[in-house]
């Protein structure tokens, strides 16, 4: 295991424990010119549940044909071949780790949470069938979720990746255990979020976008079922299954994401950049603050029909929305990707600038001096009560198929001493 991907970021919340620490922080914040007003306040109340129906998850538009060209695509095609296997070890396998239950299900995944018998830390671990990856020829997307996640690992605002293996029916990525759940799970029992609250979540999406995009990565799937809570109430982005490399902000023509939060330009294929992502952003904001996403309709080709039917400043907002939300709301959602906030060179420091954020401390944030608006109640750090039961599990599809040029592919995948 890559003891530095584990290394947990050491977290304010344990010198919130310290008494008078919150006040000295505030005193300090004041002095720096901070705005301490939303530090150390009592979280505000959640409004009502009003508008958001037991929503329906959405599963991402798979990617056809899996693009050539990203770095860990070059890696598959100088994988070993079986003939040669690799001299050195394994750092982990499924029988260091006792299985409790299946927590998620995406469309490449399952996850379930784990303990690894040695070190007894809890883990979240996906894993995603080699048959099904074979079948949707989705390899190099694997690999490039695989390298791109060992890479920003530890990353604060960001799911870390702690460490990979294979046996020959999955790929499994151990990751750190979100135990809150997913925000989508929060926004669905709770409702639509106060402004407060949409601030808090959003800055750390935007937070972990200027991460990625700093090193080229556009993650193309932002959306709320892929941002998970901690038990302290902060969020991660998670699931870089769509990201890809962007070299020089080059263009990539690839239809992928999920249908509700894709820009116009990702469902034209007409080639689209990191500025994706602040679409999606867009989207998960105005979600956060009227319980559904901007462009919701029943049927998926009434929701490509919305986005790019979309004109600037068209949206219809729930009329308690402040206009200055609305209008960052608009300006991401601007159909022009050139015309779109966070676009331009600045990048998220334009997103970070919008008035929406003004006064907003990013460094009390990247800190977590922040107090979360809601922290989730978790009896122990194995506690699932955040996420869905998943009882008629399909069985998880045989490899044994698969050609040993095809097994070879996946080589890469596994983390060796
Ligand atoms: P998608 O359908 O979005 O492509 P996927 O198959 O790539 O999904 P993930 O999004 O990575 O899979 O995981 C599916 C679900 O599993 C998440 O939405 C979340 O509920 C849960 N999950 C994933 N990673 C973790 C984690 N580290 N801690 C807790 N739960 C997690
Ligand atoms: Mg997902």
């Amino acid at each position: 295991m890559d003891t530095n991907a584990t290394a947990k970021p050491v977290a304010k919340e344990d010198k919130t424990k310290k008494p008078g620490w919150r006040e000295k922080m505030m005193q300090e914040l004041r002095r720096l010119g901070g705005n301490a007003s939303e530090i150390a306040q009592p979280p505000p109340p959640l409004e009502e549940p009003l508008y958001r129906q037991p929503a329906q998850r959405r599963a991402p538009t798979a990617v056809v044909p899996a693009e050539a060209g990203g770095i860990p695509a070059q890696r598959v095609l100088s994988a070993p071949t079986v003939a040669a296997p690799p001299p050195r070890r394994p750092t982990m396998n499924m029988s260091d780790f006792t299985v409790a239950r299946v927590i998620g299900m995406g469309a490449f995944g399952r996850v379930s949470l784990a303990r690894h018998n040695g070190t007894g830390r809890i883990v979240a671990i996906k894993a995603v069938s080699k048959a099904f990856i074979v079948k949707n020829d989705q390899i190099s997307h694997i690999l490039d979720e695989r390298f791109l996640m060992k890479r920003v690992a530890g990353y604060p605002f960001i799911v870390t990746l702690l460490g990979t293996f294979q046996d020959r029916d999955c790929l499994y990525f151990v990751m750190e255990y979100m135990a809150g759940g997913e925000l989508f799970t929060h926004v669905r029992d709770n409702g639509v979020l106060n402004p407060q609250a949409t601030r808090f979540y959003v800055a750390q999406m935007v937070l972990a976008l200027e991460h990625l995009h700093g090193k080229g990565i556009v993650h193309r799937d932002i959306k709320l079922e892929n941002v998970l809570m901690s038990a302290e109430g902060y969020i991660k982005v998670s699931d870089l299954g769509f990201s890809k490399v962007l070299h020089d902000n080059q263009r990539t023509h690839t239809m992928c994401g999920t249908p509700d939060y894709m820009a116009p330009e990702i469902i034209k294929g007409k080639g689209h950049n990191l500025a994706v992502d602040w679409w999606a952003v867009g989207c998960v904001t105005f979600e956060l603050l009227d319980g559904y996403p901007p462009f919701y309709a029943a049927e998926i080709p009434d929701i490509y029909r919305r986005i790019l039917a979309h004109k600037s400043g068209s949206l219809k907002f729930k009329p308690y929305v402040e206009q200055v939300s609305k209008d960052f709301v608009n300006q991401l959602l601007h159909p022009d990707p050139f015309q779109r906030l966070g676009s331009g060179p600045l990048g998220a420091k334009a997103v970070k600038a919008h008035p929406w954020f003004q006064g907003y401390d990013w460094e009390a944030l990247a800190e977590r001096c922040y107090m979360p608006p809601y922290k989730p109640k978790l009896t122990s750090p194995e506690d699932t009560s955040r996420f869905d039961r998943f009882d008629r599990l399909p069985p998880v599809e045989s490899a044994q198929n698969l050609r040993p040029q095809q097994q070879a592919m996946f080589n890469p995948f596994t983390e060796y001493y």
